[in-house]
Formats: structure tokens, sequence, C-alpha cells
């Protein structure tokens, strides 16, 4: 093959069992069509003779088993056939997936639960979409478990999520996000508050085994958990607290050999830790490209994909219909802590916020919260433990008529009146 020049497109003829891989340029689209054989896109199949477009940034392997012709047009800043590639493994790692869903179905046992670790850019989640799509493909009904709260590929930066899959990701778009059980966690990183990050990773674990319970297809499927790229300190504590938490029996750690014997030798004997190498395609990604990515997950939510379109709702909503929090008290030193608290306690504490400017452009959670459920201690369990059941966006404050304005994904009213502040903020530029 060659480059993809301007005009007609490039034809790329690949042998079995290689890939191409391209970038697309920063303003650009790019079309791809199958031409012969068989190809797939992160465990996605191909449609022969379909365009699919891939807008600015996009970062795609297509990988064929049987050898296939594919013609790519429009401006990528990279494009190339690799035969390198750790794919075989990667299948390999689906085939004994799949071993333990076939025996949890015949010993009418749990399926597997999967946690896939390393540090960042090291194609964690293109790995999970993989094992997923291998999974959905064959009938069976995994769990996506993301724990990224950097890049989410299931809801909007800053959450915790679960989602249970049915079919296989769209070669374009991703995974269909019809029901996904959403947390909100506040921030695009866990070291904000760690603890937080626990509590929500044990409620994603909880929901999940009460689903497993009465599904059986959900338990036999099993979960594939996809996790932040901070493997250090309270990060890698993090990741041991996930393990027991989701009781995982196999942990797949991408490229870092120090990672994998800290959880060889920090996991209990029965968890299998699996040393993967990463695909030599995954491309890494700067701080603004990271944001970027964040930004247009935002504007996803708000506006849909291309397919898809949204049309978002602005109104005034008033400060005395809504209650705002953040999540977690900021720390004070042990010795100024009252008798009886522990900094335990100001990590989960709720902090009523009251409106001012500086909450325009912040994105907030809308809680599931009932807005008349008791007040006091269980009623702030109730909100930090329950799922959101949407977004909003401030747009603009007005302190004196005590009103903000909101970017909804519906018209008024809200459907529920308590709000989480994140620390993310979204400056919509439609
Ligand atoms: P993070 O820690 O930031 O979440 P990650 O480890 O999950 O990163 P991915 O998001 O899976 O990494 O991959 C990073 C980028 O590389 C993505 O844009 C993905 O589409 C791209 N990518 C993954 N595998 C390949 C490949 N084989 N060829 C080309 N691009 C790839």
């Amino acid at each position: 093959g060659g480059g993809a020049g301007s005009g007609g497109g490039s034809r790329f003829d690949l042998e079995k069992e290689t890939e191409l891989r391209f970038e697309v340029e920063a303003g650009e689209r790019v079309q791809l069509e199958l031409l012969s054989g068989l190809a797939e896109v992160f465990g996605s199949e191909l449609n022969r003779n379909k365009k699919y477009t891939f807008g600015p940034g996009s970062k795609i392997a297509v990988f064929t088993w049987q050898g296939c012709s594919l013609s790519l047009s429009g401006k990528t800043e990279v494009a190339y056939v690799s035969k390198d590639t750790p794919m075989l493994l990667y299948l390999n790692t689906h085939a004994a997936l799949e071993q333990m869903r076939r025996q949890a179905e015949r010993e009418n046992e749990r399926g597997p639960r999967v946690m896939v670790v390393g540090p960042t850019d090291v194609g964690k989640s293109t790995v999970s979409r993989l094992l997923l799509n291998y999974a959905v493909r064959l009938g069976r009904r995994p769990t996506l478990v993301e724990l990224d709260v950097g890049q989410s590929s299931v809801s909007v930066p800053g959450t915790m999520s679960a989602l249970y899959i049915e079919r296989p990701a769209d070669v374009e778009e991703g995974f269909s996000v019809q029901a996904p059980l959403v947390f909100h966690f506040g921030s695009t990183t866990p070291g904000t508050n760690i603890k937080l990050y626990n509590k929500l990773t044990s409620c994603l674990a909880e929901v999940f085994s009460q689903r497993c319970e009465v599904n059986r297809k959900a338990s036999v499927g099993g979960c594939i958990i996809n996790t932040c790229g901070w493997v250090k300190g309270s990060g890698y504590q993090a990741l041991v607290h996930c393990a027991s938490a989701f009781q995982v029996d196999v942990v797949l750690v991408l490229d870092q050999e120090r990672l994998y014997n800290e959880l060889k030798r920090d996991l209990p004997h029965f968890v299998r830790v699996v040393l993967l190498p990463k695909s030599g395609g995954v491309v890494e990604r700067s701080k603004d490209c990271r944001r970027e990515t964040r930004d247009d997950k935002i504007r996803e939510y708000f506006y849909g994909f291309r397919s898809t379109s949204f049309y978002p709702h602005a109104f005034d909503v008033r400060f005395s219909d809504v209650r705002i929090y953040k999540i977690g008290a900021p720390s004070i030193p042990d010795s100024c802590l009252p008798l009886g608290m522990s900094q335990d306690d100001t990590q989960l504490k709720l902090v009523p916020v009251s409106p001012g400017r500086d909450l325009t452009h912040h994105v907030l959670s809308v809680s599931c919260v009932e807005d008349d459920a008791e007040a006091g201690e269980s009623r702030s369990r109730g909100i930090l433990e329950s799922p959101v059941c949407g977004f909003i966006v401030v747009t603009a404050v007005d302190t004196q008529a005590q009103v903000m304005t909101v970017l909804a994904p519906a018209p008024r009213p809200l459907p529920r009146h308590t709000l989480l502040i994140m620390d993310i903020r979204f400056i919509d530029l439609k």
C-alpha cells in the first residue's frame, strides 16, 4: 500500500494476521472501505462495501485474520501496514475466558471477572473493547465496568459506570450506551478523592453482583473492568481494592512487568495474573489530546454523534429549586479533626455549595436520589451511593436574580433537584 493522498482512495492489500494503522489529521475525516476479504476494527467486523468515516484525531487499526483489501481516502497523518501485532495473544486470552464461561455454564458458577490494568497509553480500553466484542459475537452478555475517570468510554469524564453489552461496538461510534449505570466521581483523576473512588468501585461491584444473582446470562458473561493508568501508590492500592471488591478471577497486565510482579505478590493465589504485551500501534496521547477527547465526550452527551443528533435545551433554574453539593471537604490536618472523625469522613462528606459565578461552565451530575428523601446522614450516604440520571452544564449565573442558566439534554423541568458539582468544566462553543 501507500500513503493516502488527496483525491481517490489508496488501496491496501493485507495478508492474514496483519493490520492497517492510521491516524486522522486534525480537522480532517477519513473514509475506510472493505473491498474484499474479512476485517475488523478492535473486534467489530466491517461490512463489505460500506464506507466508514473516522473523525479528526481518530487512531484506528483494521486487523484481518484471513487477509483483505481496503481502501482509505482522506488525509491521514500516518497510514501503514504492520505484521507485528499481539492480536494472536489477545485472541488466546479471549479463548481462555470463553473456556471459563463454558465451565461456568456447565457447573452453574459465575463467569470470569477480568480486570485490565497498565500504565497510560498501553491500549487498556482497546483490549477491553476487543474482549467484549469477541464475547458478545459468541452470544455472551459481558458487562463493561469503566473505572477510567479520565477517559471513560461509557459516559462523560468524572464518572464510573457499568454497561451491559448486548451487541458488538459500532465501528465508528463504539458501544451503544442505552442504559448505563453511572456514578458521579467528579474529577478526572482518582487521586482527587481516592476514598470516594474506592467507595464507588465497591458500589459498582455490589450492583453487578446483584445483577448476576438474578440474570444468569450476565453472571456467565462476567465482566471486563477497564481501569485508570495510575498504577503507583494509592493508584495501585485502588487496583488491589478493585480486585477484591469484584472478586476478580483474571488480571490482564499490559506492558508493565513491575506491576505484574506486584499484583502477583499482593493478590490471592487463585487470581490469574497475566502479562500481555502492548500493541506497537497504540498511540501516545498528549495532555491536550486527552483534554480534547474529554471535551468531545461531553459534547457528544449533549449533541449526540453523527448518526444521532440531539438538541440540548437551555433554561433557567432557580437556586431555591435545587440543592448543589460537592463531595469531599478539603482535608485538614489530623490534629484538627473533631474527636471521633477521620479523614475518610471528610472525603466522603457532602458539602453544600452556594451557587455563585464560579459555578459557570461546571458540569453537574443530576442525582437519581428522590427529592423528598429523608434528610441527614442517611440521605447524604444515599446521595453518594446513588447513580446519576444525567448531566447539565451551567452556562451562566445571575446572582442578583438568584438563577442559573443550564444546558440540559431534555427540556425543563430537571428530573431531580439534587446536583453534584464536578471539577470538570465544559465551554459550549456550538
Ligand atoms: P488510557 O490510559 O489513556 O485510558 P489506554 O491504555 O486505555 O489509555 P487506548 O485508549 O486503548 O489506551 O489506546 C490509545 C489510542 O491508541 C486510542 O486512540 C486507540 O484507538 C489507539 N490504538 C489502540 N490500538 C491501536 C493499534 N493497534 N493501531 C492504531 N491505533 C491503536
